[in-house]
């Protein structure tokens, strides 16, 4: 028969082999001991949510909602998305579990997969994962602060490098009412000069316009009036708060009155982390404030602030991760006793005999091991004796007892030395050797 065809992962996807594996199982376990210890609870929602989440909670006018979303048809004609972001699902599970009738705020995180139907490139992928963390039911600043604290703790720890903190404070939406208008005035005023996108977006979301790399629309958002110049008395404490309380933390950042962020749910803080290191695809995580987000989703009104920060960016951006070596205390080999025989001449049944034998062995002395506590790992690749040591040796194994029927070799890979023992005391050697006993 031909060989048949070969299957890629689709454009976007990746898959995650070894090493990489590693170094990810140590940014979650970063992630957990940092935001368990500040009182967040793991949570996991469903890959698929109804259409309308996203639609209702990111907003129609955002690029998720518009390009990026992946949806299917249920069989009933009901419209599923591939979840796009873990804002909209955190605070549908918060309405749907009545978890405002918890003790407030209510801390949750994540690290989880997304998906966005995005031009693939370095660092930007259709399916990616991002740790995020929700605190919903506080208006309190320190609320704010926390967050970004512990983003910068989880960032530090992983070592990204070039690393900025950009904050600004987008105001509550009564004050961002007035300020709107008169954004729209100005883009309306200078429409000529705008990208087509910009324009297009003067009614739904003119704020957007910052985000803008157009250079015409650069030189029109230069003289724009700032959202910063017009926060309520209210909104600019609360951002004097949240500032102070970063100060006392000692987290750098710089106010950028032209941050808005993407999707259309925050109010008051934003903030943005970025890496230099990265190029173009800068973003390292962010996040902000979502006061209406509760309410919109049909919960009652509740207030809400997180973040979400990419895992494959913070690896891209992070210093080489220490390689951690996981050496295994023992590595059960099969010895040449069916290969011996095999020369003797004996008949073939004999043979086979004699290897499920040492098989069997070597299982039970693996499954006693584990028992006792040790890591151990058995021959399964049919290697030769001499195989099987340099097999061995490339696990980083501590012993290797090489098993025939009865007796077995226990060698020290450490020290060197080789005895023959009885096999049903193997455990008992190694741990004696281990100083575990
Ligand atoms: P956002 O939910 O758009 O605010 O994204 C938060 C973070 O997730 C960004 O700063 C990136 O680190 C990461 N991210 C967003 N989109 C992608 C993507 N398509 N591929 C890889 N990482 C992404």
């Amino acid at each position: 028969m031909s060989r048949a065809e070969k299957i890629k992962a689709p454009r976007g996807t990746f898959d995650v082999l070894g090493e990489q594996a590693g170094v990810r199982a140590t940014l979650e376990a970063r992630a957990r001991a940092i935001l368990e210890g500040a009182g967040y609870e793991r949570i996991e929602t469903p890959v698929l949510e109804a259409t309308e989440l996203f639609a209702r909670g990111v907003g129609a006018s955002t690029d998720i909602v518009q390009k990026e979303m992946f949806s299917l048809q249920d069989g009933g004609g009901r419209s599923l998305t591939l979840r796009p972001e873990g804002t909209a699902p955190v605070c549908r599970a918060y309405v749907e579990h009545g978890m405002h009738k918890r003790k407030q705020p209510v801390k949750l995180w994540y690290l989880s997969s997304f998906f966005r139907h995005e031009r693939a490139q370095a660092g930007r992928y259709r399916q990616f994962w991002q740790v995020g963390a929700e605190a919903l039911g506080s208006e309190d600043p320190a609320v704010d602060a926390e967050s970004i604290v512990l983003l910068a703790v989880l960032l530090g720890e992983m070592g990204v490098r070039e690393r900025r903190l950009r904050l600004s404070s987008l105001g509550s939406s009564e004050s961002r009412g007035e300020y709107r208008e008169r954004l729209q005035a100005h883009l309306r005023e200078h429409e000529a000069s705008l990208a087509e996108e910009v324009r297009s977006r003067i009614e739904l979301n003119p704020l957007r316009a910052f985000d803008s790399e157009h250079e015409g629309t650069r030189q029109i958002m230069a003289s724009a009036p700032r959202l910063l110049d017009f926060l309520s008395a209210e909104d600019a404490e609360h951002f004097a708060q949240v500032r102070d309380l970063l100060d006392v933390a000692q987290v750098s950042y710089e106010v950028d009155p032209t941050l808005v962020r993407g999707l259309d749910y925050y109010t008051r803080t934003v903030f943005e982390f970025t890496s230099d290191a990265l190029g173009a695809q800068s973003g390292v995580g962010g996040g902000g404030r979502y006061d209406g987000l509760v309410e919109r989703l049909g919960g009652v009104p509740t207030a809400g602030m997180g973040w979400a920060a990419g895992v494959e960016r913070i690896l891209l951006a992070g210093e080489e991760p220490p390689l951690v070596a996981s050496p295994i205390d023992l590595f059960v080999a099969l010895g040449e006793e069916s290969r011996e025989a095999r020369a003797e001449g004996d008949d073939f049944d004999e043979l086979d005999g004699s290897r499920v034998e040492s098989r069997r062995a070597a299982f039970e002395i693996l499954a006693e091991a584990r028992s006792a506590g040790l890591t151990a790992q058995m021959e399964l690749g049919g290697r030769s004796l001499k195989g099987q040591l340099g097999y061995a040796n490339s696990l980083g194994a501590r012993y290797v007892a090489i098993v025939e029927r009865d007796e077995t070799a226990l060698k020290d890979m450490q020290g060197g030395g080789q005895e023959r023992i009885a096999t049903d005391t193997v455990i008992h050697a190694v741990l004696r050797g281990l100083r575990t006993l």
